[in-house]
């Protein structure tokens, strides 16, 4: 794959890389393969890698780009938020650098130029149109400049599943500047992506690293979804995500609005985002799903190049990709911390026909063969009873030296909650292949994260969270999750302590150390975080108990909140059965109360849908679900008291 065996290896670590490592990142090792291409391009060799999401492609070009002090690095990244967010970061580092993109006006890029030819910065982000205007090119040669890094390189290939014509224009950069090496890095590429990367960008011998594309702290789960199940299941699967992000892609703007319904109505905030939303909305709504003000984001393919925030818990994919390098891509997006995460994958028959659709509306031959091939590939995987990350592997051309992965549906089962999940009608579901494997699933802990303090943790995160927005930063940009953690954990007390955390660099320290420092202490005082800051993620329950509380029937709740009524149900069954609010026997019939226990009796009170089956049929499905909450919460309070 690499072609890393038959260079020498070198005996001793350099140690001004390991200086920068530490000094600028707060890191004390290289990630797998990152050493060596950082070697290869600081001697003046092309690149081209190959890295998972979350491996840590970018420090493979800003280290090289930091060690060169008089000189600057052009790196072309195909978006604006992308630019903006590692730029920040890099300047939370203590390094210089800049973007150059529409979004600058134009007064400050004519200075921002000019302090570019005096060598003031170690990276300059800039989009691959804006690369190649004549006067961009003519302004660059005049910037004493280091190397080109180009992100998102398979964006060149038409081979790729994200070919963009602007890529295309990136072949002239090696005739324009022949003295500069070039580094081309990517998350998911084939074998043909990857010829056609160096071929296009006429690289000279160059180093070709290509990591597995196994994400070990990755869980993927597909299942065929009919009927409601699908919403049952996103629900479900959101409700799973205690600490950390989700996202739920979806193949429609119609169904963006959908689910995000489905999920208020049951209690969870959620925030969309696509197209054809106006662009402040959809600002508004990253943002706030950045800032962790609500958790789940619902989104069409729209939503995510360039979205790097570490702590995705979970993506979840409804209806069938287009191939299975969006699906990598997409599902890439969760655990870029290194910490567990999970993929879903819901899909259903009727995907089929909707991508059919479109590929027949393709006019290019070619391209329409590609998209026939990409539609087959991905239909194979889920419908194959392989090991799901090795299946990826084998697609990028990997040769996996193990097996099974050991997490994934195929490997280890269908967690016990997501295989209860069945469609609404009473037709039989497939039988699951492996019953047995069921129960193993199920004990697996969902996203176990290392135990630290929880209050010291959000104690922490609410002076990460201010400090965010008073800087007008992302509050990963401010600290990662893991390194506050960390700091959690360590519970320094000097700044010498503080600076052995990972993560926590010298400019770091210097910007946070005693704001950190000063934050332990007054936790060690006695303060707490606030309690009420999800404040949108509480508001439907809040609203709900409030009209409870006035005494409105539950066909008022629905009218005045805009909502259904099973769907109001649903909610407060989750709050009787969370203990929020007490079971008010008025709410169903004492005799129809009666049956749902008896059934319930002998059913037990993991599943609905058999007490509902086993009752006689006038009794609905929303006394059933409120009389199984109830149930459920008076059994809960017995175990904690025995
Ligand atoms: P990619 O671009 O490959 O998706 P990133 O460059 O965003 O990955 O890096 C992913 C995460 O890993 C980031 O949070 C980054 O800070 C972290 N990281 C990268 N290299 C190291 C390292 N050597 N040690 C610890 N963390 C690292
Ligand atoms: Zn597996």
């Amino acid at each position: 794959m690499s072609d890393t065996a038959t260079l020498p290896r070198p005996t001793v670590a350099e140690p001004r890389f390991f200086d920068a490592l530490k000094r600028y990142w707060g890191y004390d090792a290289f990630r797998p393969r990152q050493e060596e291409i950082v070697r290869a391009l600081a001697s003046g060799r092309d690149v081209c890698v190959v890295m998972p999401t979350g491996g840590g492609k970018s420090l493979c070009y800003q280290l090289p780009a930091v060690l060169r002090e008089d000189r600057t690095a052009v790196v072309i990244s195909p978006l604006i938020a992308l630019m903006q967010d590692q730029v920040a970061q890099l300047r939370q580092m203590g390094i210089p650098a800049v973007f150059l993109n529409s979004a600058v006006a134009e007064s400050d890029r004519r200075e921002l130029r000019q302090k570019a030819i005096a060598g003031e910065y170690r990276l300059i982000y800039v989009s691959p149109e804006r690369a190649l205007m004549d006067g961009t090119a003519d302004w660059l040669r005049q910037v004493p400049l280091s190397f080109f890094a180009i992100d998102e390189a398979h964006c060149i290939s038409q081979w790729g599943h994200d070919f963009r014509p602007e890529y295309r224009q990136l072949a002239k950069l090696r005739a324009l500047f022949p003295g500069l090496p070039i580094a081309a890095l990517t998350a998911s590429a084939t074998r043909q992506v990857r010829h056609d990367i160096v071929r296009q960008l006429h690289l000279r011998d160059p180093l070709k690293s290509v990591s597995s594309f196994r994400r070990e702290n990755l869980r993927y789960f597909v299942r065929q979804c009919k009927g409601t199940m699908q919403d049952d299941s996103v629900a479900e699967a959101v409700k799973k995500v205690k600490d950390g992000n989700v996202i739920v892609y979806t193949p429609t703007v119609a169904r963006v609005g959908e689910v995000t319904d489905l999920l208020e109505e049951q209690g969870i905030a959620a925030v969309g985002y696509h197209g054809q939303m106006d662009a402040p909305t959809r600002r508004e709504n990253q943002e706030k799903w950045m800032s962790e003000e609500v958790r789940v984001l619902v989104g069409t393919v729209a939503f995510g190049l360039g979205i790097n925030k570490p702590n995705v818990r979970a993506v979840i994919r409804l209806g069938l990709p287009e191939s299975i390098e969006q699906l990598y891509q997409e599902t890439g997006r969760a655990g870029r911390d290194g910490l567990p995460a999970d993929c879903y994958i819901f899909w259903e028959k009727k995907d089929n026909g909707l991508h059919a659709f479109f590929i027949n509306q393709i006019g290019d031959s070619e391209e329409k063969d590609r998209a026939w091939q990409r539609y087959h590939q991905i239909q194979q995987f889920v419908g194959a009873q392989k090991c799901r990350q090795k299946e990826i592997c084998n697609h990028f051309g990997e040769l996996a030296k193990w097996d099974r992965c050991g997490v994934c549906d195929v490997c280890a089962g269908t967690p016990k909650w997501l295989s209860g999940i069945n469609q609404s009608s009473s037709r039989k579901s497939r039988p699951i292949r492996n019953p047995n494997r069921i129960l193993e699933a199920s004990e697996y802990e969902l996203n176990p994260i290392a135990e630290v303090n929880e209050e010291l943790r959000e104690f922490l995160r609410e002076w990460r969270r201010n400090t965010a927005r008073r800087k007008m930063i992302a509050a990963f940009v401010v600290l990662h999750d893991t390194t506050l953690d960390a700091i959690c954990q360590a519970q320094p007390q000097a700044v010498v302590e503080l600076r052995q955390i990972s993560g926590m660099g010298e400019k770091k320290c210097e910007l946070y150390g005693e704001e950190i420092l000063d934050a332990l202490r007054r936790f060690s005082g006695g303060e707490r975080a606030r309690k009420d800051w999800h404040l949108e993620a509480r508001s439907p329950s809040q609203e709900t108990l409030e009209l409870l509380e006035e005494g409105r029937t539950f066909c008022e709740i629905a009218q005045l909140r805009g909502r259904k009524v099973s769907s109001v149900v649903a909610l407060v069954a989750d709050l009787v059965e969370k203990g929020e609010t007490p079971f008010r026997p008025v709410w169903v019939d004492p005799i129809h109360q009666q049956h749902i226990l008896e059934a319930s009796a002998r059913l037990g009170l993991d599943l609905l849908r058999p007490i509902k089956e086993a009752v006689p049929e006038q009794i609905t499905y929303e006394s059933v679900r409120l009389v199984v909450a109830h149930a459920r919460r008076q059994k809960q309070s017995q175990t904690s008291a025995a």
